[in-house]
């Protein structure tokens, strides 16, 4: 199931009266399309919670419309849109077994759809399955490590096969590792239905691992939507740069005259096309490419070896983010004795963006 939304803005009451009201949705007009696994990425208090409830029903927008393929479900109540939720705390009930927490959603189907107990039971084993904790079913929550007791949540809210599963950080409570595997599964299980799903967390890295398209999101306002890959090398502007990747880009302050980018005076790569004036310079750790030739040089602090890669850590006066960090292969690292180190920057992986609006400039070299 498409999810559509339509100018869709919702505002909180500030819980300061004297300050204006939240904007935590600003205009989303945007389409989720039928069948993928959508990632909403951003900072703490973007607005992601606020956009699932509005998809959920759990919160009215202000004004704008949801549409789940062509019906517009903006005045329907959660339990009849079909969706399945999954929050950060699994939220379980403690003093049921796992296969009844499974078949309580179908449990409460009235009329028409109610369903026998033999095909509740069949649906809520099929689910369990598919999370695989099918073996578990007679356990309380107690007895379930927190990896376990996410599936059960995930479980539930499979097992009336929503059209649209909705999941709110679902991994946050979970160790490294268990995050990692339960991500994993999360994609698997998205493969597996085909249920369109809309995963939200503020990692970037668990959002570009396994999204199919990503929206990232800034103080409710819709910055750039696309496929992770595409995101990462052509961000829209600073912002979104600066979010996605680990380590995180380098910026500087330069300045682009006759086509070329001049960074603390030095005339460090060919940018045909933008315009004359001061930008900022983001580099990519993996933009430096060691050359003893290279314009682009910086002061080394140290180098820190990391198995296939090297990491570069020096620092230059243009640098706004601290020290510079560049990851090289581990084949070409310098002994970590010189006192500065010369790079040539990979083109494709620098990119301007405005002083003014901070969008990215475009330019070929
Ligand atoms: P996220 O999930 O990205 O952390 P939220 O959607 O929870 O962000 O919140 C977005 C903004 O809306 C925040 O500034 C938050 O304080 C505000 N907000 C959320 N819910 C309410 C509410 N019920 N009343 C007032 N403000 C709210
Ligand atoms: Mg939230």
């Amino acid at each position: 199931m498409k999810v559509v939304l339509k100018n869709l803005t919702k505002r909180f009451p500030n819980r300061n009266k004297k300050l204006p009201d939240v904007i935590a949705v600003n205009d989303f007009d945007f389409e989720i399309p039928d069948g993928k696994l959508i990632g909403l990425l951003g900072p703490s208090g973007c607005g992601k919670s606020t956009t699932l409830n509005l998809i959920s029903g759990l919160e009215k927008p202000t004004s704008g419309r949801v549409f789940f393929g062509d019906t517009d479900v903006t005045d329907l109540p959660p339990e009849n849109r079909g969706v399945g939720l999954v929050f950060q705390n699994y939220a379980l009930y403690p003093h049921l077994t796992v296969r009844q927490n499974i078949l309580f959603p179908l449990q409460n189907l009235k009329g028409d759809k109610k369903l026998s107990k033999d095909v509740m039971e069949a649906k809520a084993l099929e689910a369990a399955k598919l999370v695989q904790i099918d073996s578990l079913m007679e356990r309380k929550p107690s007895e379930l490590s927190g990896g376990q007791q996410q599936r059960v949540a995930i479980a539930r809210a499979l097992v009336k096969m929503p059209s649209v599963l909705l999941l709110d950080e679902p991994l946050s409570n979970l160790d490294a590792r268990l995050r990692l595997q339960t991500r994993e599964e999360i994609r698997r299980i998205q493969n597996e239905t085909g249920i369109t799903t809309i995963f939200v967390t503020h990692d970037q890295e668990e959002a570009m691992s396994i999204s199919d398209l990503i929206v990232v999101m800034k103080d409710g306002v819709l910055q750039q939507i696309g496929k992770p890959q595409d995101v990462y090398d052509l961000p829209a502007n600073l912002f979104v740069a600066k979010f996605l990747g680990t380590p995180a880009i380098n910026v500087f302050e330069g300045e682009v005259k006759g086509g070329r980018l001049f960074i603390g005076g030095e005339d460090v790569l060919s940018v045909t096309g933008a315009p004359d004036g001061a930008v900022w310079v983001g580099i990519r750790p993996e933009g430096f490419a060691l050359d003893e030739g290279g314009a682009f040089k910086a002061e080394l602090e140290r180098v820190e070896v990391m198995g296939r890669d090297t990491s570069v850590v020096s620092t230059h006066a243009g640098c706004v983010t601290g020290n510079i960090r560049s990851i090289i292969p581990s084949e070409e690292r310098p002994d970590g004795s010189e006192k500065t180190v010369s790079f040539s920057l990979k083109p494709f992986k620098t990119h301007l963006f405005s002083k003014d609006t901070e969008e990215r400039i475009p330019f070929s070299d």
